[in-house]
């Protein structure tokens, strides 16, 4: 068993090779490392533990993320599950990686006991705050519960229903969230084999059928596409892509379909895949020449619009072959990788180009060129975070005043503080540093200036603007703030002669 361990760790290294310069002697080391931490541990499939790990930094390394994630991977749970300190990480691996780890440990830590809705809402709230410090930790959890998910058959039932439970609360929405398509995709059809297995086989079994049929409709208008876009000198990929398993489910449901396979037009879509971005609006003109589109399904053109993920490609529904109405969506290969590993590819990029990888190699390699902004992925997933909670109507009838009473801020960097509801700029002041409320001079919330007993909502932005001198805090402070930390040092200041 042990020369089959290696031989996947060879694997690993051989991947990393294909996308960045890894210090593999520092690999080795760190593989070295986690054998030790988790000796002879064991999983419950009967394997060495320390093949989950090598397996989580695969799947990192196949996302094409740093050296430090993926090293990160391969020690997410040796202070946890293993033999190691935070101190043995800092000391061997430096604060980087040392900080990664314990990033994941404490996200994993989060769990509250009792309700397992309120427990998985929680843990979100704490999941934002981490990631709003370092999103490749979200990126090491997504790849560790991919993994379990993958190997979820070894568990007893009750475990498996929780963890699957969880996958599709929080877990697969967050990779939805952050644009990993495919990962999205995958997360959500494990758990739904687990949490509904009749009608996961039931679904499947059907889906098998109709899918072949779609398939010979896509076959044709895929050569017919093929013809035409070559003679403009275009060279596209061209494929069928199954709708997957839950998402099939999940329409199938819908009271206008009431599981009539035969009204869902997209259960293989046809999938054109190009170089350049004016290409895409070529290929549809070419699409729409020979198959018309149908006038009340309409056009969706992501590229202009993209969706707030990230997500980019044209979708348009037409009458193919024999008038079956059949979905084409049409993207560059920059935009493919975007839609499989979201925001991974963006960090992905900048970590490259901080090492001078060239602009001409990421392009080949589809990563994106846009800047990550951090501000803006982050609020958009409180946003999703506030959907969530308000959907879940029965936490309120549990009332959880604790979690339910809590806003996400935002400083102009994209940090984020976790506060009470009707707290102040004040309060924002001290959560950000115990000292600099006694440097404020002026506040704008959103952009606006905005007084400082100003109540705050979810998702502000909250700008201070510091004086040079420290003065002493304004008495009337001490009446609205809402934060005890806030309240007790503007005591003590007041106090102070
Ligand atoms: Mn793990």
């Amino acid at each position: 068993m042990n020369e089959q361990i290696e031989k996947r760790f060879t694997d690993l290294t051989a991947l990393v090779k294909t996308y960045n310069k890894f210090d593999v002697l520092k690999l080795t080391k760190t593989w070295e490392f986690a054998k030790i931490a988790h000796e002879e541990q064991k999983r419950k499939s009967g394997e060495l533990f320390v093949l989950h790990p090598l397996e989580v930094a695969i799947i990192l390394a196949q996302w094409k993320l740093d050296e430090s994630t993926v090293l990160a991977g391969l020690l997410h749970d040796t202070i946890d599950d293993g033999a190691a300190k935070r101190d043995d990480l800092v000391n061997e691996f430096g604060q980087d990686i040392a900080n990664l780890v314990d990033g994941v440990t404490k996200v994993s830590d989060y769990k509250l006991r009792g309700n397992k809705e309120v427990e998985s809402i929680e843990n979100l709230r704490k999941l934002i705050l981490v990631m709003a410090r370092d999103l490749r930790v979200v990126f090491v959890k997504i790849a560790d519960r991919l993994h379990n998910m993958r190997t979820l058959e070894y568990l007893p039932i009750d475990k498996q229903k929780r963890v699957a439970r969880e996958t599709l609360n929080i877990y697969a929405p967050l990779a939805e969230r952050l644009g990993m398509g495919e990962i999205n995709g995958e997360l959500n059809d494990l758990a739904f084999r687990y949490l509904y297995p009749t009608d996961y086989d039931k679904v499947e079994a059907k889906s098998k059928l109709v899918y072949k049929e779609a398939e010979r409709q896509i076959r044709k208008m895929r050569s017919v596409i093929l013809t035409h876009l070559s003679k403009e000198n275009i060279k596209p990929t061209v494929i069928g892509r199954e709708k997957r398993l839950y998402s099939l489910w999940k329409k199938l449901q819908r009271e206008e379909i009431n599981w009539d396979y035969s009204k869902i037009h997209d259960i293989v879509a046809l999938r054109i895949i190009v170089d350049k971005p004016e290409e895409c609006y070529l290929a549809l003109g070419l699409v729409h020449k020979h198959y018309k589109p149908v006038p009340y399904l309409g056009i969706s053109d992501y590229i202009a619009q993209p969706k707030p993920n990230g997500y980019q490609s044209i979708h348009t529904k037409v009458f193919g072959p024999g008038g079956r109405i059949t979905e084409v969506q049409i993207r560059t290969h920059t935009m493919h990788k975007q839609a499989e590993f979201g925001a991974a590819s963006h960090i992905s990029y900048n970590e490259m180009k901080s090492k001078g990888v060239s602009d001409e190699f990421l392009e080949t390699q589809g990563t994106s060129t846009k800047q990550i902004n951090k501000l803006s992925w982050v609020k958009e997933l409180v946003k999703w975070q506030k959907e969530l909670t308000d959907s879940e109507t029965y936490i309120e009838a549990l009332k959880f005043d604790a979690l339910m009473h809590r806003i996400f801020v935002f400083s102009p960097q994209g940090d984020v503080y976790d506060l009470p509801a009707n707290s102040t700029p004040v309060d924002f002041a001290y959560a950000v540093h115990s000292d600099l409320g006694k440097y404020i001079k002026s506040i704008k919330v959103n952009g606006k200036i905005a007084s400082l007993s100003h109540k705050l909502s979810n998702g502000d932005v909250v700008e201070i603007t510091k004086t040079k001198n420290p003065q002493k805090p304004n008495k009337d402070w001490e009446r609205f703030v809402k934060t005890i930390k806030a309240r007790n040092k503007i005591r003590k200041e007041l106090a102070k002669k």
